[in-house]
């Protein structure tokens, strides 16, 4: 079965509803329909609704950074995946700053990985390991913990269609320092997708796409995309710089399309 490659913008923290909307744009003069290439962007939640009445939704999808996992109720200052129903096809779950930063557990994790598909939603769901789990030896286990968790609670038909993003924390947003080697990156996609097969079965495994994130640039993409297994990227710090991001989309292009567009 073929899937589109996805390449996701991750704006994260960054940008108000005139940066975000001048982004949008340069990109949409900047970016063609490729029917293989899907092109995800993240704003913050506060541009998501100008955003998405803006947007080219042949162009683009759009998606946000996280969510609360309860529908309704007295939650102050969340927003929950039901009110995100109309603006995204995509939510970012577990990111590695949503982890450290806001202690957000395995549970938790699970939890609005549940919330996300009980609303209609796609999770791209983040895992990867810290530098001292690497260096301990545990990223194999963190990565088990934190996939077999979050996909307990799910049917088959929800885990293949939704993504997940291998993002090693200690190679996200290095800015020209430490990168990810491709040979570690498939070893640890490859251990996912046996999770995923572990838990759902090989079709399942197959079918569910796995990204990678970290430090992804217009100048180191290719020997990512180049993995076998490697459905697309997650992109922070680049996907803030039109000519980056967009250069990323073009090299998604060449690599994997025969050049197929439809504008
Ligand atoms: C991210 O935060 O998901 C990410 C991959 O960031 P960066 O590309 O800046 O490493």
């Amino acid at each position: 079965m073929s899937k589109k490659t996805l390449i996701v913008g991750n704006w994260k923290m960054n940008l108000n509803t005139a940066g975000a909307s001048l982004l949008m744009h340069r990109l949409h003069e900047r970016i063609k329909i490729h029917r293989d290439i899907e092109v995800v962007l993240a704003p913050n939640l506060l541009v998501l609704q100008p955003i998405s009445v803006q947007i080219d939704r042949r162009k683009f999808r759009l998606a946000a950074q996280n969510a609360y996992q309860k529908d309704e109720g007295p939650y102050t200052g969340e927003v929950s995946f039901t009110m995100l129903q109309d603006l995204v096809h995509y939510v970012i779950i577990g990111h590695s700053e949503r982890r450290i930063h806001f202690n957000e557990s395995l549970d938790e994790v699970r939890d609005k990985v549940a919330a996300c598909v009980r609303n209609d939603l796609t999770p791209i769901l983040c895992v990867g390991e810290t530098h001292n789990d690497r260096k301990a030896g545990e990223s194999k286990q963190v990565l088990h913990d934190q996939v077999t968790t979050a996909l307990s609670n799910l049917t088959s038909q929800e885990v293949e269609n939704m993504v997940i993003a291998y993002e090693p924390v200690w190679a996200i947003s290095t800015f020209g320092g430490e990168l990810a080697k491709p040979d570690l990156v498939k070893s640890e996609m490859d251990f996912i997708r046996k999770q995923v097969a572990d838990l759902y079965g090989q079709k399942v495994s197959e079918r569910v796409r796995i990204l990678y994130g970290g430090s992804v640039d217009n100048n180191v993409v290719s020997g990512f995309l180049a993995i076998e297994g490697c459905d697309g990227v997650l992109v922070g710090g680049a996907s803030l710089n039109y000519h980056k991001f967009s250069g990323i989309v073009d090299v998604a292009y060449k690599l994997g399309h025969n050049g197929d567009s439809d504008g």
